[in-house]
C-alpha cells in the first residue's frame, strides 16, 4: 500500500526539532508521499528545502490569512519558487471568510493573481476555502480554472457539487473523523467521484478525534493519514487498500507526481 498526503505543513514550529523522524514514521506508515503545504513567500522556500532534503514535494503560495502582506514583488517570488523541481501546486491560496485575518478585498486579489499565475503557468492549484462559498467558486469559474484541489472540505452538499462541477478534486482530512462537526462528511464522500477523492492530514492541525491515543501535544503528522484512509474507506464502503491505490493515482494525476516512483519509494522503504 502507498498512501498520499497531499497537505502537511511541516514548516510549522512544532515540527522544528524532529522532521527526520517525522518522515520516517510517515514511510514507515506507507505514506510514500508527502506535499508540503506553502503558505507564505518564506513558508514556502522552506517547504522546498524541506522538500529537497527529505525526498518530499511542496507547492508554492499565499494563505488567504496572508494576503495583507501580498505585494507587487509576491507573485515574481512565487514564480522563481514554482520553478523549483520539487513544486507540484501553485497555493494554499484560496479565500477564508471564517477568520477574516485580511480584509476580503486583499483576499481576492491576492487569490485571483495567484489562479493567474497558476493557469500561465499551467500548474495545478492547492486552494482554501472556509466560509466562502459561492464567492469562491465564482471566482473559479469566471476564471476558467480546472486543474485544482479543494483541499481541507468540511462544507455542505451545495458546496461540494459547485466543485464538483467546476471539475475539482476534493482533499478530506481527519475533520471527517470529528464526531461534533464532521458527521455529514460521512454521507457526503460518497458523492464524490472515485477519481476525485484525495486525502490529507493538514498536519500539525485537525488530529483525528477518535484516534486513541492521542498524539502527544495532539500534535497531527502524516504518519497518522491510514487512520483517516479507514475512516474514509468505511464511509465509502470500500476495501482501504482500494482507497488507497485509487487516491494515491488521482493524487499522482493532478499533482504530475510519478507513480512508479512513489511506489519504488515505498518498496524501498518496505525492504529496508
Ligand atoms: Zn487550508
Amino acid at each position: 500500500m502507498h498512501l498520499t498526503d497531499i497537505g502537511a505543513n511541516l514548516t510549522h514550529s512544532s515540527f522544528h526539532d524532529d522532521l527526520d523522524a517525522v518522515a520516517t514514521r510517515a514511510r514507515a506508515a506507507n505514506v510514500g508521499t508527502v506535499i508540503i503545504t506553502g503558505t507564505t513567500v518564506l513558508e514556502s522556500r522552506l517547504a522546498a528545502e524541506i522538500a529537497d532534503r527529505l525526498d518530499l514535494y511542496c507547492t508554492a503560495g499565499v494563505h488567504p490569512h496572508h494576503a495583507r502582506d501580498f505585494g507587487e514583488q509576491t507573485v515574481t517570488e512565487l514564480r522563481k519558487l514554482s520553478l523549483h523541481p520539487r513544486c507540484v501546486a501553485i497555493g494554499e491560496c484560496g479565500l477564508d471568510f471564517n477568520r477574516n485575518y485580511s480584509p476580503h478585498p486583499a483576499q481576492e486579489k491576492c487569490f485571483i493573481s495567484q489562479l493567474e499565475l497558476a493557469l500561465h503557468l499551467g500548474k495545478p492549484l492547492f486552494l482554501h476555502s472556509r466560509d466562502a462559498h459561492p464567492r469562491f467558486a465564482q471566482i473559479l469559474r469566471t476564471h476558467g480554472v480546472k486543474k485544482a484541489v479543494a483541499h481541507c472540505f468540511t462544507g455542505e452538499a451545495d458546496e461540494l457539487h459547485a466543485y464538483l462541477e467546476l471539475d475539482l478534486y476534493i482533499g478530506i482530512t481527519g475533520w471527517i473523523c470529528d464526531e461534533r462537526r464532521g458527521t455529514h462528511l460521512l454521507r457526503l464522500v460518497r458523492d464524490i467521484p472515485a477519481d476525485r477523492l484525495l486525502l490529507e492530514t493538514d498536519s500539525p492541525y485537525l488530529t483525528p478525534r477518535d484516534m486513541k491515543p492521542q498524539p502527544k501535544a495532539r500534535r497531527n503528522e502524516p504518519a497518522f493519514l491510514p487512520h483517516i484512509l479507514k475512516t474514509v474507506a468505511r464511509a465509502l464502503g470500500r476495501p482501504p487498500e482500494e482507497v488507497a491505490v485509487q487516491t494515491t493515482r488521482n493524487a499522482a494525476r493532478l499533482f504530475g507526481i510519478d507513480e512508479s516512483r512513489a511506489s519504488t519509494t515505498a518498496q524501498r522503504t518496505a525492504a529496508a
